[in-house]
């Protein structure tokens, strides 16, 4: 990871409307991402990880979503100001995506040569024999035995875990400055994942990729991530360096988290910790913390203010009211 920062997103706001009223699934989300760098978002399902990384592409259906305001800036240009046009020349190229379903990803009536080379030779102007060459080469490199033989075969003939090594080997064929990789492990088996994890590290550390990786697990955001965005009801609560908030957590949603991930060292017989409650429902949330009916420490302000975020060592911020009103 370097100093050189290639995305970052300022005020992010992606709301939907539906019948009963506004759903604010983003909701002033900011983050910085560096050149090398892989930055993991956590949080529960529709707390807004997708939604923030399907944005960052301008891929939101409207309608009835709408990017409400916010920027998006990639090597200085604001990908939600850029026509189609443009913008289709760094998605896949530049800013390639990987899905929790490889095979809904693939297209199963095409051959993987097809869906590869026509990538490349679209975004890297290569002639199809050289595109073919990359991508054979890219999966060797994603541990598919025999690339040469298997590059002219169907998705239906890999298993789970080679459709998603042939996914990761096609979003790396064109050298993307940032992988946006969506729960890419949700869908395989426990050995498969780590299998999975592991050649993402090794692939995106040789190529000098950054990396947004999407999950619920804090197991895989442990092994994976330099920095790390916990969400909540569409916004970011707590941000830091991944040791950081795993040593000293602020947030009690993310202690909560923390908490709840089964570890090796406690005594079987002990109960696993739970956070009471089911996250907010997001629909004209009223301005307050979204956490309080959930959380053991809430006070009067946190019915009442949304809390302002207070920024420690080490670039770690937090929005809960226990530290704005304890300083
Ligand atoms: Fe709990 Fe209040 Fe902090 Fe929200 S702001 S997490 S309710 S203490």
């Amino acid at each position: 990871m370097t100093d050189e920062v290639i995305l970052e997103v300022k005020d992010l706001k992606t709301y939907f409307n539906v019948d009963e009223g506004v759903v604010k699934a983003v909701d002033g989300v900011s983050f910085i991402l560096h050149k090398g760098e892989t930055l993991g978002i956590v949080g529960e399902s529709g707390s807004g990880k997708s939604v923030t990384n399907l944005s960052i592409i301008n891929m939101i259906p409207s309608p009835p979503g709408r990017i409400a305001g916010g920027e998006v800036l990639f090597m200085g240009r604001d990908l939600l100001k850029l026509p189609l046009s443009e913008l289709r020349k760094i998605r896949g190229n530049k800013i390639s995506m990987i899905f929790q379903d490889p095979m809904t990803s693939l297209n199963p009536f095409l051959r993987i040569s097809t869906q590869m080379i026509e990538t490349i030779v679209l975004h890297q102007g290569l002639d199809a024999k050289a595109a073919k060459d990359r991508a054979i080469e890219m999966l060797k490199m994603a541990g598919i035995p025999a690339p040469k033989k298997r590059i002219d075969q169907y998705p239906h003939q890999f298993s789970g875990g080679m459709r998603q090594r042939v996914m990761i080997a096609m979003s790396l064929s064109c050298n993307p400055e940032i992988l946006i990789a969506d729960e890419p492990t949700s869908a395989l088996d426990v050995t498969i994942q780590a299998q999975i994890l592991d050649l993402m590290r090794d692939m995106t550390s040789r190529l000098g990729t950054a990396v947004i990786l999407i999950t619920h697990s804090l197991g895989v955001v442990a092994g994976m991530c330099d920095t790390l965005c916990v969400m909540y009801a569409g916004r970011v609560i707590e941000r830091g360096a991944t040791n950081d908030l795993f040593a000293d957590a602020k947030h009690p949603y993310t202690q909560g988290l923390i908490k709840s991930v089964p570890r090796l060292d406690r005594a079987v017989s002990d109960r696993l910790f739970s956070i009471r409650g089911q996250p907010p429902n997001v629909i004209d949330l009223p301005d307050c913390c979204p956490f309080y009916p959930r959380c053991d420490r809430a006070m009067d302000v946190c019915k009442r203010k949304y809390p302002r975020t207070t920024e420690f060592a080490n670039n770690h911020s937090v929005g809960c009211w226990l530290y704005t009103e304890a300083r």
